[in-house]
């Protein structure tokens, strides 16, 4: 009784800010840390600003969260307060999202890493437990990519992959890999092998995977004992089971990208359509969520399509919002403190 109260207790919502520490480069060219942040719950940026005379100034601008992560904060403790709290949902048919969202260079993939790991510790063990162990539960696994409104198999070689709807509305994504993780130590495998697979062009790695998303889900299946193969092609429940409940991890596209719909290049200003596309559709498909509208406009894009089965019935949403503190990156700093505040 005492955990059910402590679940319910969990918000439905929960906007987190993570702010980086100055990186060596920053310190160099002697950047001024101008994000403060206080008591684990808010924070003051300092805007160096000038006046028409040229004299300088600094405007302050505050903002308040759920939490507020400073940079002195292990990425252990960034799962306790994010991820935690919602794995004990997911076995009672929750669906669940954990969101970093941000400018390049500010920390997502940073912060996003370690989570997989430490979700899938934690749900392994809660399967252990007498009230699970019969029910033949498993962990399954899944890593893909949305890059330019294309979905993409992290796991086995960046093969493509199409969605569709089942008779249930449920969102089914073609050929995705699945992979049954009865070993956790499997799970830093795969995040590897999925984050070498994410794309890479000409001009290097961050560079080109900060124009897509990265998600990497983690479902409880109930054992099927007997596969169905008339329906292999339709839905990959009839292939691995029943979901229970799943978690995603989702590595936004840099949320400066999304700006990129003016550039020279005909590709680049399509990617960046898209990601401004799906940046503004999931802000508004949360807040749908929050307001418990029925209608949820999740079609505005390729990314909240995908994630449909997330917004609607049980679902909990946390987004890790993350910061770079440098005075050059003020600018898109504030557009990721704005969006967040609009997500809440
Ligand atoms: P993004 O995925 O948003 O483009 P990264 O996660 O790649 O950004 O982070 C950029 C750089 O900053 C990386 O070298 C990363 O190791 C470092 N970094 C990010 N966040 C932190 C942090 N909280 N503490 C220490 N180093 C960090
Ligand atoms: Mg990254």
């Amino acid at each position: 009784e005492e955990t059910s109260a402590r679940e319910n207790n969990v918000a439905k919502i929960k906007v987190v800010v993570r702010k980086r520490p100055l990186n060596k480069k920053e310190i160099s060219r002697k950047e001024e840390d101008i994000v403060t942040v206080h008591e684990n719950a808010y924070l003051t940026v300092h805007e160096p600003k000038l006046k028409v005379d040229l004299t300088a100034y600094v405007e302050k601008h505050e903002f308040c969260f759920d939490a507020v992560i400073d940079e002195h904060v292990t990425n252990d403790e960034v799962y306790r307060v994010t991820v935690e709290p919602i794995i004990p949902t997911i076995f009672k048919h929750t669906k669940a999202t954990c969101f970093a969202y941000g400018q390049t260079g500010s920390g997502k993939t940073y912060t996003m890493k370690p989570l997989p790991l430490r979700a899938a510790e934690d749900i392994v063990r809660l399967l252990r437990q007498p009230n699970y162990v019969n029910q033949r539960f498993k962990l399954w696994l899944s890593y893909f990519e949305i890059y330019g409104g294309k979905l993409f198999d992290l796991l086995s070689d960046r093969r493509k992959l199409c969605m569709r709807e089942d008779g249930r509305q449920q969102v089914c994504i073609v050929g995705l890999q699945e992979f049954e993780v009865s070993d956790v130590r499997i799970v830093n495998e795969f995040i590897e092998k999925g984050n070498a697979a994410r794309s890479t062009g000409s001009t290097g790695a961050n560079e080109e995977s900060s124009r897509s998303h990265a998600i990497l889900q983690l479902a409880i299946k109930k054992h099927k004992d007997i596969i169905d193969t008339r329906r292999q092609n339709d839905s990959n429940e009839a292939k691995t089971g029943k979901v229970i409940g799943k978690i995603s991890f989702i590595d936004l596209a840099g949320s400066e990208r999304g700006a990129d719909t003016t550039d020279n290049d005909r590709q680049t200003r399509i990617e960046g359509a898209e990601i401004n596309k799906s940046l503004l559709a999931l802000k508004e498909c949360i807040r749908a969520l929050d307001n418990d509208q029925i209608h949820i406009p999740f079609r505005g894009s390729k990314l909240t399509e995908v994630l449909r089965d997330s917004f609607v019935g049980n679902s909990k949403t946390v987004m890790i919002s993350c910061i770079s503190p440098n005075a050059g990156s003020c600018e898109h700093t504030l557009n990721t403190l704005r969006y967040a505040d609009r997500v809440k």
